[in-house]
């Protein structure tokens, strides 16, 4: 097949086959935050590349490696956003959303794009259902968003098939003084890291702890500690936050090394993380980012989010056979119909149907066709019923109503009386 009639490497179709199970993650979602009072924004896919590249911070792989930019029509460098915060932040600025201290709590849900290596759990297009809460300082607000993910976890199954881990970055000054111990720790050592970490002491040191190098891994062992650097007030935090955890009952790891992407981080982190995925193994990552805003040139504003990866948890589900058999529900009624005259009395019919039973579902055969292969198309649509319609049953306005689950006998029902027999039978259902 030409090249121009396939999809870009990275960017994937989601199929009818697949699309009932990521509207079931989305509404389940969705239905969760109304829950605990999110309200949510729906943002440009598309945002100036300058955007990003202070907010997500230069020195980062999304940044240095992974953004789609390119020059629109007018010469202006734009690129396909790699991830929700920055164009989330950007328009709670530019609507004065966070105002006057204001809080607000915001979801949001999309693709997102990054040119990595394509491959299980990771794509070039891929969707994120993000959380962003501005104007809330406090360690109950870290609770709430890491309470409201374990609350999903429980509703969509996945409960036993993930684990917290978290972690304290501490304030700017508490990182910088670490970053500082950490790169002459590691200079000392320079010889000895992979290539990448190497080029990471000078760009972004603290990307080093979660190298995946053995070696690197093994250098690390000794050297000094991010949570021995924290500052008190970022330490109350943590602690803050734990009790909460604590006394709500959720388990979590404390993972040292865990540092995060994304430049804009300070104090908490976490990941929810499973291992039945293989190395894409991070479902849900955020963490707090109060400098954020003022870095885009607003009032400090403190703020906390969250991101999860859509296709993993997608992947997850279907790896652990936890997808709810009824997403696609079959019709409740067929309508077959015999000769042209019929044709139009039913679609006419079904109309009226659907005008008068909420929640119908009811399938008009398309095409004509003998009573053989009509009846054989009603059988495989699922439906409970095929509601036929020919000459007689035109003439004395009935509808032959034959099941197809069970094997009750076909009887006749008047037009009338059709759509309180279909509301019976939607409220069965
Ligand atoms: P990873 O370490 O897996 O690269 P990340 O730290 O780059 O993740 P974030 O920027 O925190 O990821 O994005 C939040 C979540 O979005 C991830 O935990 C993951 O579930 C999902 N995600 C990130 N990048 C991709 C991708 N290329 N394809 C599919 N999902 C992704
Ligand atoms: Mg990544």
């Amino acid at each position: 097949m030409s090249k121009s009639l396939q999809a870009i490497r990275g960017m994937n179709d989601i199929l009818p086959g697949q699309t009932p199970i990521w509207r079931y993650l989305e509404t389940t979602f969705a239905q969760l935050l109304d829950g605990y009072g999110y309200s949510e924004i729906r943002l440009p896919i598309l945002e100036f590349t300058d955007l990003f590249a202070r907010g997500i911070g230069e020195g980062t792989d999304v940044v240095d490696k992974e953004m789609y930019t390119f020059l629109d029509r007018n010469e202006e460098s734009l690129t396909l956003r790699p991830e929700g915060t920055a164009g989330c932040v950007r328009a709670v600025l530019e609507h004065g959303l966070s105002g006057g201290g204001q809080v607000q709590k915001l979801w949001y849900t999309g693709p997102m794009f990054r040119y990595e290596k394509p491959q299980k759990g990771r794509y070039r297009q891929f969707h994120q259902i993000g959380v962003e809460v501005f104007n809330q300082p406090g360690p109950d607000i870290d609770a709430e968003l890491i309470v409201l993910t374990a609350r999903l976890w429980k509703r969509l199954g996945l409960a036993d098939a993930v684990t917290l881990q978290l972690n304290s970055l501490g304030s700017s000054e508490a990182r910088a003084e670490y970053r500082d111990a950490l790169v002459a720790y590691l200079r000392e050592r320079f010889d000895q890291l992979d290539e990448d970490s190497q080029r990471r002491l000078t760009t972004n040191p603290l990307r080093i702890l979660d190298s995946k190098n053995a070696q690197t891994q093994a250098l690390l062992v000794g050297a000094p500690t991010l949570s021995d650097y924290l500052d008190e007030a970022s330490r109350e935090h943590f602690e803050g936050l734990k009790a909460r955890l604590d006394a709500v009952g959720i388990a979590y790891q404390i993972n040292p090394k865990l540092v995060r992407g994304l430049d804009y981080y300070g104090r908490t982190v976490f990941e929810w993380v499973t291992d039945k995925l293989g190395a894409q193994g991070t479902v849900c990552a955020g963490g707090r980012y109060d400098g954020l805003v003022g870095q885009f040139g607003g009032k400090p504003t403190p703020g906390v989010g969250f991101a999860m990866g859509v296709e993993r948890l997608v992947l997850l589900l279907e790896t652990l056979a936890l997808v709810p058999e009824a997403l696609s529900p079959a019709p409740h009624a067929y309508i077959c119909a015999f000769g042209e005259a019929a044709e139009l009395a039913a679609l006419e019919l079904a109309e009226r149907l659907r005008d008068r039973v909420p929640g119908l579902r009811l399938l008009v055969n398309g095409g004509g066709g003998s009573f053989k292969s009509q009846f054989k198309k009603a059988d495989k649509s699922g439906a409970r019923f095929a509601l036929i319609l020919g000459e007689d049953e035109l003439a004395s306005r009935v509808v032959g109503c034959k099941p197809l689950r069970d094997d009750g006998e076909q009887q006749n029902i008047a037009w009338d009386a059709l759509a309180e027999h279909l509301a019976a039978c939607v409220e069965q259902a």
